[in-house]
Parts: C-alpha cells; structure tokens; sequence
C-alpha cells in the first residue's frame, strides 16, 4: 500500500506493448522504423553467428534493441559481441538497407511457426505461449487472442506483429548507429538465460542522429555515478555493503546536509512537525496497515526480538500514525503535518539497482498531513505551493503535473473522493499548472498528485507525490473531536516532496552536471598561489574568507598554476582565487570562474561580501551577486 510513495522509477526501456501510452503519428513512424532496424540488426547478427539464438527486439525510447544468445566459448562462459561484430554489424545492415527489401507480413499457423523457428528456442516459447493466448510476441499480456504472424524480409523472419516501414529503403542508411552491448537476461527473470543485447538507434536524418548522440554525450558526461567517483561524493560497494546501498563520503555528505538543512528550516516555517522514528517494528503494526498484505514482496525478512517478529521499514506512514493515535486529537491541532528524513528499506532486484536512482536503503523527505474534511481545500493548496516553491529554490522551473482519480476498485466514501479530487485538480490549476488528468489511475485508497521536475537536459523525473489515503485512518481507527466534541475521521495524505534524497540528489548533481551552486558546493573557492613564494598570502586569504563561514581550499601543490586552475575546474568549484607578487602587494586576488569567466582583481573584503551574499540568497548562479 502506498506503493507510489517515494517511488523509484523505473527507466530502463520498456517493452513495445503492455500499458503503452497513446502516441502521436509522428512517433508510431519512428517507432515502425526503429523496429524494423532491429529487423535489420537481427539479419545481419544471424549473418555473423549463425547458430545465434534470438530472444526479443522491441522499438524503445530512441532506438531499439534485439537479444541474443551467441552461445559459450571453450571455458563455457557466454560469448559476447565485441566492438569490431558491432562495427561489422552495422555495416552490413547498411548493405542490407539498401537492398530496398520488402517486409512482408503473413499469418501462420502454430504448426507452421514452429517449423519456421524450429532453431530458435526462445521464440518457441513465446509461441507456445502466443498460441496459447493472452500474449503478445514478447510474451507481454494482451486483451483477447492474437494472430500468429510472421514478418519476413530478404532472408530473415521474425515471429512478429508489426507493424513496419514497405521496404528496409525506409530506413536511412547514415541515420542509424549501434550504440552499447549489454547482458540481459531472458525476460527479465535472473533465474533464465542471460542474452547479449545491442542497443541501436535510428533516426529520419543524419542530422538528428548527430544531434541525438551529442545528447548522449552529455548525457554521459552528466551521469550521477560518474560524477560521484570524479568528484568524490559517494560510492556503492556491492561486494561488501551490498547493492543499493549508498556510502556518503564527505563532500557527498556535505551537500545532502546543506540539501536537508535547507528544506528542514522551510518545513518548519511552513507549519511541518519534525519527528524521527524507529527503523523497526513489530508484524502487527504492519498487519494493521496492510504493508505485509500489499507490500511485503519489497519488505526484507523479519528480524526476531524476544520472541517477536519485527520488519525493517519499507515506509514511515504507520509510525506517523502512531505519533497521531498518541493522545486524543481535536480540530484545533489540525491540520497536523509530521514530516520525517525517514530512512527506509525495499527490496528492489539486483539487476535494476542503479547509482542513486535505484536503491535498496533510502531516505525519504516523507510528510503526512493529516486534515479536517473541511480544511482540505487549503491544505492541498499549501502543500502544492510548498512543494513547487521548493523545487524552485534549487533551480528547476519546469513541472509536469499528473493528477490521477478513482479507480474502478477502491476503498472509502465515493463522496470523500470527489471532495479530494477537487482539491487536488483545485489546487494545480490555482497555480497555474498544467496537468494531465489520469482517470481511474488513483490508488485503491486515494487520488493524487504525481509532479515530474523537468532537468537541464529536458529529463523528467518523477520526485513529488501527495497521495490521499482513505483506508489507513479507518485501519487505525484515526478520530479527532470536531467543534461540537463529536469523534469524526481525520483525511490523511501522504507526501515525500524530492521522494528519496538519493534520488534527488543524482537528479540535482546531473542536473547541474556537478557544478552545483555557490551555497551547495562543498568547495565554493581554492585560493592558487602562482608561485612558492605567494603561499603564505595564500593560506592568509583562506584564512580570511573561511572567516566569513565560507568554504576555501588553498592549492599548495608544488605544481603548475594552470594545472591548478584546472584540477579546480575539474572539481566544479565556482571561484578560483590567483595570487602573485600584485595581489600580495595590493591585498586582492585575482578572481576566475569556473565558467570561465575572468572578474579581475578584487579586494577580499569585496569578494568575501559577494561571496556571502550569494550563499546567503542561495543563489543559482554564481558570480552575480551584489558586490
Ligand atoms: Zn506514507
């Protein structure tokens, strides 16, 4: 229950069926060219290997990718494509696109099929399945029975449902590029075989293939683990923490305090209680709230306590809860708001772990408001605000709002529905958000907000979620004495704001690519002495600055000035401070961006003041402060 809550996202491709959103024509294009590039791979990968095995190979975001079981080498470990299969790869599919090769689509029995792929086992079995219904040709459910059809072109067939381009002329031959391998296994299932998968990517010109890989290079060069090795902020260590599981080195830590500090002090001032409560506790508790009926394939074994069984928290709500049923509540204490930096852990499969994104252990900035009936309207409207204006304060502008309603199983009053609905939709066009509106998509126990950040790179990531949840207050028997000293049912809401601090924190550090502003970084300046002789000034103008509480190094390396100022480029810190012979004499130092941009000699009392003052405003930018 409260499965949204905090939710890790899953981006890793997905399949081309199964709950696929609606598309526009545009996309359906690409999307039929990219499967038939894949078409096109798997020929040329047969070509190669002949005795191949192939597995699936949908269309995806941007690209497609095909499976394949290459078999075993001497020693029995799987054989993998190398860099020179790719390279041979891609230009025989370049051959084979030219050839203008028709695809052809028949329907086939199943006896015939299974002549067909009589040497390919994986695709027997999706047969047997397809045949057996309720399946589609990636073994993805499907409403009703589907034709078994094949699609042929030049000398390859595929078990496949299209649809696809007339003819392999369709795809343009410099607009596709083969871009990784990667180990996959058989549907997804550790326990099967595991595949070599290509990923691809295809385009309608050379130009947006170009474009698309300058984005991957950013991308890449963005990439939160890397940055997190680079810039020595956290690590994992699966082989002997555990996977998932994050070590915060200093500055990593330092930054998430300064994240943390920052948001705390907001919720305070916006009317949130601060609590903390156990990492633990007893089955009962999660009896009560349905998590060992609803949630437990992500819960870990119990523990056993003088006989008792307790559970590692998979969410704080119950304890919240608790913190609620403590004394007797009237609607003067309502709207009541505990908020938490809760630590929680969820089982997550090893194979979908990823850097910070996708974690075993983490922390929630979880909240639960608990609401009179006829305060809810306000309440969701501040919650709203509270959220976006925080989001705001880090830097990202752009929101994507979704606000899903009840669903066709659901528990509590349909009138108590309605009234939280209208406060949610109420609230996002207040202000002045757009939204999609997600019929039927609610939770069985609420309706809710879902808020997706928009990063530097026009990412989405889905951070905030503000979730009604009528079924927990009738569980815990949740009352409050209203005004005329009648018992009734508060509302209860769910919120985790940045949903996982891990998370946002990859998000904030991709975001800026690491150069995180002034009053995050954990160097905000390095003071570089351009020869021996100026290192005493040097150490004197740290000592000043770190005076002022701001955060200096001094570079007292026996090495070249321009390799300082690089190293400290390399490390994102915003200000460089140059000191010679001049800036001793006169008291200044000469002040370079890591942007590059040069703001010449500057006192230490002027840059100090600016220096602060950005710290101060928290601001985005660094060299703009008010000097
Ligand atoms: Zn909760």
């Amino acid at each position: 229950m409260v499965a949204d809550e905090g939710r890790q996202r899953h981006d890793a491709g997905r399949s081309a069926a199964g709950g696929a959103p609606e598309r526009s024509e545009e996309e359906e294009a690409l999307r039929r060219m990219r499967h038939s590039t894949a078409h096109v791979m798997a020929q040329a990968v047969l070509e190669r290997y002949p005795a191949a095995k192939m597995g699936i190979g949908p269309p995806i975001q941007h690209g497609f990718y095909y499976d394949f079981d290459l078999g075993r080498d001497a020693s029995g470990r799987p054989l993998t494509f190398t860099p020179d299969d790719l390279e041979a790869i891609e230009e025989r599919m370049r051959q084979i696109v030219a050839g203008r090769h028709p695809y052809r689509y028949r329907e086939v029995t199943a006896d015939e099929a299974k002549r067909l792929f009589v040497d390919q086992p994986f695709k027997l079995e999706l047969l047997e399945e397809l045949a057996a219904g309720g399946v589609d040709e990636y073994g993805e459910p499907v409403h009703g029975a589907v034709p078994i059809s094949v699609y042929e072109h030049d000398t390859f067939v595929d078990l496949c449902r299209g649809p696809h381009v007339p003819d392999t002329g369709h795809i343009e031959g410099d607009a596709f590029k083969l871009l990784t391998t990667a180990a996959a296994y058989w549907r997804g299932d550790e326990r099967r075989e595991t595949l070599q998968r290509i990923y691809g990517t295809a385009w309608r010109s050379r130009a947006e293939l170009e474009a698309h890989l300058d984005r991957l290079a950013e991308i890449e060069k963005r990439d939160h683990r890397r940055l997190g090795t680079d810039l020595d902020l956290f690590s994992t260590a699966p082989e002997q923490v555990g996977g998932g599981l994050v070590l915060w080195h200093a500055r990593g830590g330092l930054v998430r305090h300064l994240i943390e500090e920052f948001a705390k002090e907001r919720h305070l001032a916006g009317g949130y209680d601060l609590v903390y409560t156990p990492h633990i506790g007893r089955a009962a508790l999660w009896q009560t709230s349905g998590h060992l009926d609803f949630f437990r394939e992500n819960m870990y074994a119990p523990v056993e306590i003088d006989g008792q069984e307790y559970y590692l928290k998979p969410m704080n709500c119950p304890f919240h809860i608790m913190i609620y049923k403590s004394r007797r509540r009237s609607y003067r204490d309502l709207p009541m708001r505990l908020a938490e930096w809760g630590t929680v852990y969820r089982y997550e499969r090893s194979g979908v772990l990823h850097g910070l994104m996708r974690v075993r252990g983490f922390t929630q900035d979880d909240a639960h408001l608990f609401v009179a009936p006829d305060d809810v309207d306000a309440a969701i409207a501040e919650v709203l605000d509270f959220s976006i204006d925080l989001f705001q304060a880090f830097g990202f502008t752009e929101f994507g709002v979704n606000v899903s309603t009840m669903p066709a199983k659901a528990v509590g009053d349909p009138a108590d529905w309605a009234r939280a609905t209208t406060a949610l939709i109420g609230a996002v066009e207040a202000r002045g958000l757009p939204f999609v509106l997600r019929e039927g998509e609610g939770a069985f126990y609420g309706p809710k907000i879902d808020i997706d950040i928009e990063d530097a790179l026009g990412r989405a990531w889905q951070c905030t979620t503000i979730q009604f949840d009528f079924n927990l207050p009738e569980k815990f028997g949740l009352t409050y004495a209203d005004a005329d000293g009648e018992m009734r049912r508060p509302y209860m809401v769910h919120r985790a704001l940045f949903g996982s601090m891990e998370r946002f924190f990859g998000v904030l550090l991709e975001h800026y690519g690491g150069a995180f502003p002034v009053w995050l970084s954990p160097v905000q300046a390095t003071v570089i002495p351009i020869a021996d002789r100026h290192v005493p000034y040097a150490l004197e103008v740290g000592r000043a600055l770190r005076e002022r509480g701001l955060r200096v190094d001094v570079d007292t390396r026996d090495d070249r000035m321009r390799a300082k100022i690089r190293d400290a480029q390399l490390q994102k810190v915003p200000y460089m401070l140059v000191v010679g012979d001049r800036e001793a004499a006169s008291g200044t130092v000469a002040v370079r961006l890591r942007t590059e941009v040069d703001l010449g000699a500057m006192s230490l009392e002027q840059l100090g003041r600016r220096m602060a003052d950005e710290v101060e405003r928290h601001a985005l930018v660094e060299g703009e402060g008010a000097a």
